[in-house]
């Protein structure tokens, strides 16, 4: 998957394409000028934003793959953030909290029942309730089953009712979280410092801020529920009315969806 970013020292356009690392060394086609671009957005995003861009494009038996993916990296996430909540309560350093977090993550790393079983705890221990979403109807796993290892055809209004079952479990785990998510988030801030370290004089870092379905919730912004502008609005229109899983996917879909289209480059920067 590509993005467009700018030379830093001609301005003129490259293609980047996406890495695992979300770090992407690059050299400028045009004027030989290196650089060196940090995305900041977390997996679970990238992989959500990726599975929409396929559901928009016709591809809905391939978003199913991208959405699955999401949901696991973001209770992978999700743990980490409660983890390293933790460690900073209790006052540790944070570089140790993050290297024994490391290690313990590589007991459940390669298989995904085990992650499950740490979510569980993790929101058990966080919230003081059952996590009622792990179940398999909640999860989607039959439909995911069925379409990735059984090679079912699924319709293109199946995966968006899948895509708006996660999207919603995500948006309302991340709101718990609040700013908890920082914790976490500190993680791919510090993988970033490193890099930047190691980086010659003669190359340009550039940090950049992808727009994505959740980046507004992340960030304290307005949500997938608008927000009226002023105190004088929000008392008129009162309460913003309750919007089921499908309503939420397609408001954010419609207020953020067309954002993803720059992800392959089919919008010029400006
Ligand atoms: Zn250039």
């Amino acid at each position: 998957m590509r993005f467009p970013t700018a030379c830093p020292h001609c301005t003129r356009e490259i293609q980047a394409e996406f890495t695992d690392s979300h770090i992407h060394d690059l050299t400028c086609p045009h004027c030989g000028g290196r650089s060196c671009v940090f995305v900041r957005k977390q997996k679970f995003e990238l992989l959500f934003d990726l599975g929409t861009r396929a559901l928009m494009d016709g591809y809905a038996r391939e978003a199913v793959a991208s959405f699955a993916a999401a949901l696991e990296r973001f209770f992978e996430f999700y743990v980490k953030a409660h983890a390293l909540e933790g460690a900073a309560v209790r006052g540790g350093d944070f570089g140790a909290a993050q290297a024994t977090l490391d290690r313990t993550w590589r007991h459940v790393a390669s298989q995904s029942e085990r992650q499950l079983g740490m979510m569980t705890l993790a929101y058990f221990l966080r919230e003081g309730r059952e996590p009622d979403f792990m179940d398999g109807k909640s999860l989607g796993s039959d439909f995911r089953n069925r379409v990735i290892h059984r090679g079912y055809l699924p319709t293109h209004a199946e995966v968006e009712a899948y895509a708006a079952r996660v999207f919603s479990l995500i948006d309302r785990l991340l709101t718990e979280l609040g700013p908890s998510a920082a914790h976490a988030e500190l993680l791919q801030e510090l993988t970033f410092a490193a890099h930047l370290e190691t980086l010659p004089d003669d190359v340009t870092a550039v940090f950049e801020e992808h727009p994505g379905m959740f980046r507004a919730r992340r960030f304290g912004g307005e949500g997938p529920v608008s927000a009226p502008r002023t105190p004088g609005e929000k008392k008129a229109l009162g309460p913003a009315p309750s919007l089921n899983d499908g309503q939420k996917f397609q408001q954010a879909l419609r207020e953020r969806g067309q954002l993803l289209r720059a992800f392959k480059g089919e919008k010029t920067l400006p």
